[in-house]
């Protein structure tokens, strides 16, 4: 199995008047996460830690925070094109473990629903995907969040195989041999050739 890792980190200061968005969810709380985004911490670390995977450069390479367009805007943009980019370099997500450091709000009771909202914006199973939560402790950090993102991909072997098999299929006879030959590997079907008529005897007079 061809695969890599990536790796991510993120921090935020609290502030009073922003709304708190944490994995792509909004959560009740009376301080939100300062930034030039929406200032999802999570998905921030979980973004760098796609393109890490595949050394396709940092979520400030593409977003720079002096871009007035990313002003407000919603981390799951920048989550969608990480996985573009994964996908692009023929790559894709096995799982992501994620530890959120923050003295307040309490993840334990969203832990569920955070999870499902992660792994629904990365088109993967709620399994795939882990979520932990830990406190500041001894960092005296409380006004401010943290994330770490490790993720395993795999790399996409079915479309090396079929572009390979593409490359060498110039005539029909070529595709039936693939064919046979896929059958037989499968299947344990053994190859059958039709004899072809030497001559049509429908025309002998
Ligand atoms: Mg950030």
């Amino acid at each position: 199995m061809d695969t890599r890792i990536g790796f991510g980190y993120d921090s935020h200061a609290f502030k009073a008047g922003v709304p708190l968005r944490i994995g792509g969810l909004s959560l009740e709380h009376p301080e939100g996460l300062a930034g030039h985004s929406d200032g999802d911490v999570l998905l921030h670390a979980l973004t760098d830690a796609l393109l890490g995977s595949v050394a396709a450069g940092d979520i400030g390479s593409f977003f720079p925070p002096s871009d007035p367009r990313w002003k407000g805007a919603d981390s799951g943009v920048f989550l969608k094109l990480a996985l573009e980019e994964l996908e692009h370099a023929g790559y894709r997500l096995v799982n992501a473990d994620i530890t959120l450091i923050l003295a307040a709000p309490k993840i334990g009771p969203v832990n569920g629903e955070m999870r499902a909202r992660v792994a629904d914006l990365l088109g993967a199973e709620m399994e795939q995907v882990s979520i932990k939560a830990k406190t500041p402790e001894g960092l005296n950090l409380d006004h401010v969040a943290q994330c770490h993102a490790v993720v395993l991909v795999e790399r996409v072997q079915e479309d090396d195989e079929l572009k390979s098999m593409s490359a060498v299929i110039e005539t029909q006879k070529q595709l039936e041999d693939v064919v046979d030959d896929l059958l037989a590997s499968v299947h344990g079907v053994p190859k059958k050739r039709p004899v072809s008529p030497l001559f049509d005897t429908d025309d002998i007079t």
